[in-house]
Parts: structure tokens; C-alpha cells; sequence
């Protein structure tokens, strides 16, 4: 069983404000952290932190930032494609952390907007039926669709985390499997009959939908300091529990979520804040109790 994830990987950048900035505003603020993010790198980082044979195919670029990040992913166990840089620019994302714990995020997607369909499809040559591509919103809804329509044609379980939204992603629910949004991303693109339907309420827990069947997980009670990456673990460990457990989507899994989500807004920045996969597997071998204080 392997999971490819396509998606964006960026050098993330955080500064704290003390408030998020309206429009038109000057703020003060200083920067925090300097990490590898992306939505899709996060993702791929974290399943196979969990053990999980994982792919990700991302784009990165042929100037430092690029050199940077193809050295950082050395350290994790996860397979990136293609292993050569595209000649644009890497892809960077400039957070902003409000006292409050909250923040904003702008990401620039040019690396990502430079591996063509042909590229992404090339790199799924050795998928096998049963295999999972996973997606978030940083491709066009175009090339979203392309890739998921391959997926399919090849049987291969699609799951969608369409963040951020883009309004043509619509077309994509016929071709999901698994979709994984948060409360806001569920009213804007409001997701099609998916096998599968979790949404994530933040402190609150997320509700796991399968037909008619809908049962809510509380989230684990966590002191937040940087909630940035807590959708990215949750969904990652959700499905690396069900995975590892050769099974759908349950209950466990998203309890296995919030226990890993929780360790990652305890903590500042983005890669440095995910479990480590000590930590994961400790986790992932409890019936839902929590293995970590
Ligand atoms: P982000 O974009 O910040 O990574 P998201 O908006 O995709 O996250 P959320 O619904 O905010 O997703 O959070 C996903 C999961 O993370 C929640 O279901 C919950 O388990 C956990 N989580 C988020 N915030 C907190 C918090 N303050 N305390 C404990 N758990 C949290």
C-alpha cells in the first residue's frame, strides 16, 4: 500500500503579530520561524513519519530555497518526485501568527503551477490499484481533476482536501473517495455524496459522515500555541491509522487525528511542531486512550 501526495512544497516563513492586519494597516511584528511547509509536503511528511510507504510529487526550484529543501526532506522517510529541480523559483509561504494563536497564510504557487499533468501522471506510472493519491488546492482545478480522473482510471482511492478552495473544484466530488475540509472549506465548496466526509471544527473535534452514518470525535484538549499544520496532521494520521489497520475510515482514526493535531498546535512553527515518528507510533498502537501528556 503507498500513498502518493500531490501537491506544494514551500519554505515557510512566520512572523508573530499581534494581530492579523486589516486592510490598509501597518503592523509591527517579528519573524519566528523559518521551516519547510506546503500543504502537500506536510501531508507526504507526515504519513510517512507514520510508517506509511509515501511519494510526494512536488515541485521544487533550482535556487537556495530549492537546494534547502531537497536537503531537509533527506531527513524524513518519505520518497520526493522528481528529484531534480524545475527551473522556476521555489514556492514560499509567509505566515502570519497573531497573539491569539490564529494566522494567515499567503503562498506563492509557481513551483507547484510548473509541474504539468503530463509530469504528475509520470510519476504515478508505478501506483497500483489501491493505492491513494491525496490532493489539496494548490493545483488548478484543471489539473486537480486530470489527476484525480488518472487516479481513477488507474483504481486508485482519491481523497481530496480542497484547501485552499478554488470554485471549480466542484467538478472533482464524482472522482473523491475521501474528502477532508474544515467547517469554512465545507460551506464554500460544499462536498458531493464522497464515500467518506470528515470536517474539522478546529478546538472543537470534526464530524466523520459515511451515508447516513455521522458520529463526532471531540478534539484533544491542547494548551495552542501555533495552530499552523493542524489540518495537515490531522488529515495525514487519519488516514495513516485507518491504513495501518487495513480498514476505512473510523472513529479510532480520527481520535488517533486529534491526539497527533493536538502535539502539533502545542508547539511553534510547522515541520518542527509535527510529531515525531517516535511519538507517532506510540500513538498509533493505543486503542484511542492517549499514549502522550
Ligand atoms: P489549519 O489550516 O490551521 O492547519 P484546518 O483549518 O484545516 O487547520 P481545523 O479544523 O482548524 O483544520 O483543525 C483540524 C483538527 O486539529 C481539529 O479537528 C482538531 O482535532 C485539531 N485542532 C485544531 N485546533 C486545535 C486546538 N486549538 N486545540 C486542540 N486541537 C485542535
Amino acid at each position: 500500500m503507498r500513498v502518493y501526495v500531490a501537491g506544494n512544497i514551500t519554505v515557510d516563513e512566520t512572523w508573530s503579530v499581534t494581530d492579523i492586519p486589516a486592510k490598509g494597516a501597518s503592523v509591527h511584528g517579528y519573524p519566528r520561524s523559518l521551516d519547510i511547509g506546503g500543504k502537500g509536503a506536510n501531508q507526504a511528511i507526515l504519513l510517512s513519519r507514520c510508517g506509511i510507504e509515501t511519494y510526494l510529487i512536488a515541485a521544487t526550484g533550482h535556487d537556495s530555497n530549492g537546494k534547502w529543501i531537497r536537503q531537509q526532506l533527506m531527513n524524513e522517510p518519505v520518497t520526493l518526485l522528481p528529484t531534480q529541480p524545475m527551473t522556476a523559483l521555489s514556492d514560499t509561504s509567509l505566515i502570519l501568527h497573531s497573539a491569539d494563536g490564529d494566522n494567515a497564510i499567503i503562498t506563492r504557487t509557481t513551483a507547484a503551477d510548473s509541474l504539468d499533468i503530463n509530469t504528475l501522471t509520470r510519476h504515478l506510472a508505478r501506483a497500483r490499484p489501491g493505492d491513494l493519491l491525496v490532493q489539496q488546492g494548490n493545483f488548478s482545478p484543471e489539473k486537480t481533476y486530470a489527476l484525480f480522473n488518472e487516479a481513477k482510471s488507474r483504481g486508485l482511492i482519491t481523497v481530496f482536501n480542497p484547501s485552499p478552495v478554488q470554485a471549480g473544484f466542484s467538478a472533482c466530488w464524482p472522482l473523491v473517495d475521501i474528502a477532508v475540509v474544515n467547517q469554512h472549506e465545507a460551506q464554500q465548496l460544499p462536498p458531493g455524496a464522497v464515500h467518506t466526509l470528515v470536517v474539522t471544527h478546529g478546538s472543537a473535534g470534526a464530524w466523520l459522515i459515511q451515508g447516513d452514518r455521522r458520529t463526532f470525535s471531540p478534539a484533544q484538549p491542547a494548551h495552542a500555541v501555533d495552530t499552523t499544520g493542524a489540518g495537515d496532521t490531522f488529515l495525514a494520521v487519519m488516514l495513516a491509522s485507518a491504513l495501518l489497520r487495513g480498514g476505512d475510515v473510523d472513529t479510532l482514526a480520527l481520535t488517533h487525528a486529534s491526539q497527533a493535531a493536538a502535539l502539533t498546535v502545542s508547539r511553534p512553527g510547522t515541520l518542527q511542531a509535527f510529531p515525531t515518528a517516535e511519538e507517532l507510533a506510540a500513538l498509533l498502537q493505543t486503542g484511542g486512550e492517549s499514549a502522550l501528556t
